[in-house]
């Protein structure tokens, strides 16, 4: 029987445990597409899925991991063959589908992306699901009908994945990007992305007014809770925020005053069963809008014997920018 190397979660007597692991290939799940994985990434979901800080892993034993570049080993999909170059991220892998972090996976043919012409797999996971949520944010935002015209935007979270890639793609797009991060040695790092100001995490955390002074035209916000009700009551007349993350928390202390007196829009941001026309779009938009060499200098990489370790370190807020996991 065929065997592939994997991350595997399994439940303990406390909580969960992540471990390598040789597994069937007879135990990969339902699917239309084989796919060799090639590269991986580390996102703050996958650190809560190797933590077990959440309970984000929904079946056992689970394969940890939620997203993917790889090239197509077998198909019975038509829009599929073998050799074709595919990027894959959410519909629930890591969580209840066996994930990424693995030699082979077995998905849907419908789930998958082709990897976008000049773009390598490496610098489709460097994206990954960080930095396609990015890019979902600013689609929103422009859907919205914000411009670099409109007003600064704000990025929350600035350092880590999601709002390293924002503030790339938003400041090559022409916006006055004001970065807040909680890490002021990041400052340089984020100015040379794209950042045209850096604002201190700890000004946007404390309880929110109802209404402040009106600062931003929009936003991309990654920790949620005061944070986003801050980023809400200082947004400009007819602005919109694009909530993507809850790095500080799940809650939301605000009130109606920015949406009924200034028109103000909550843009909810999800990337996991978001619809596969919006995800070509995100990932072309990615290969277009987001500066290579930007991209090479915010990656670090690790292997999948490192990816276990690495879980605690991103939930810790330690992670500048994004990791892809090499797979052997
Ligand atoms: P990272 O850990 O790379 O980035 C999160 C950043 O948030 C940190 O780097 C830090 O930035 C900041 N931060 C961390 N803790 C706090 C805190 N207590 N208060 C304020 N700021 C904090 O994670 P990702 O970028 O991968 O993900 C960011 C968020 O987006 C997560 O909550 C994740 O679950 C969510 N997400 C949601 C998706 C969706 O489908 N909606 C998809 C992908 C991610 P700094 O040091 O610069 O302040």
């Amino acid at each position: 029987m065929a065997t592939f190397k994997a991350l595997r979660i399994d439940k303990a007597e406390k909580g969960t445990t992540a471990q390598i692991a040789q597994f069937d290939e007879a135990d990969l799940m339902d699917g239309d597409v084989t796919v060799r994985v090639e590269w991986s990434t580390l996102n703050y979901k996958d650190g809560l899925a190797l933590t077990g800080k959440a309970p984000v892993v929904r079946r056992f034993p689970m394969i940890a991991g939620i997203d993917f570049a790889g090239t197509v080993e077998q198909s019975s999909h038509p829009d599929w063959k073998a050799g074709d170059k595919v990027v894959c991220n959410g519909w629930g892998m890591g969580e209840t589908h066996l994930g990424a972090y693995a030699e082979k996976a077995r998905v849907k043919g419908d789930w998958l992306v082709r990897l976008p012409d000049g773009m390598t797999a490496r610098e489709a996971m460097a994206i990954g699901t960080a930095g396609y949520t990015a890019m979902l944010s600013v689609m929103a935002l422009e859907t919205h009908g914000l411009t670099p015209k409109s007003g600064p935007v704000v990025v929350t979270g600035a350092a880590g994945g999601v709002g390293s890639v924002a503030t790339a793609v938003l400041g090559k797009l022409g916006y006055h990007v004001i970065a807040s991060t909680g890490r002021a040695a990041e400052a340089d790092y984020l100015k040379h992305l794209g950042a045209a100001e850096i604002i201190e995490r700890a000004e946007l955390s404390g309880a929110a007014k109802p209404l402040g002074k009106e600062r931003w035209a929009g936003g991309v916000d990654s920790v949620g809770s005061n944070t986003l009700a801050n980023l809400l009551s200082m947004t400009k007349y007819g602005g919109a925020i694009a909530a993507c993350g809850l790095a500080a928390g799940m809650d939301l202390p605000s009130s109606v005053a920015p949406f009924i007196l200034r028109g103000v829009c909550l843009l909810g941001i999800d990337s996991v069963m978001c619809p596969i026309e919006k995800r070509r779009a995100a990932w072309s938009r990615l290969a277009r809008d987001l500066d290579k060499s930007k991209l090479t200098e915010i990656t670090s990489e690790i292997s999948l014997d490192q990816v276990a370790g690495a879980g605690a370190k991103i939930l810790a807020g330690q992670v500048r920018g994004r990791i892809v996991v090499k797979i052997p």
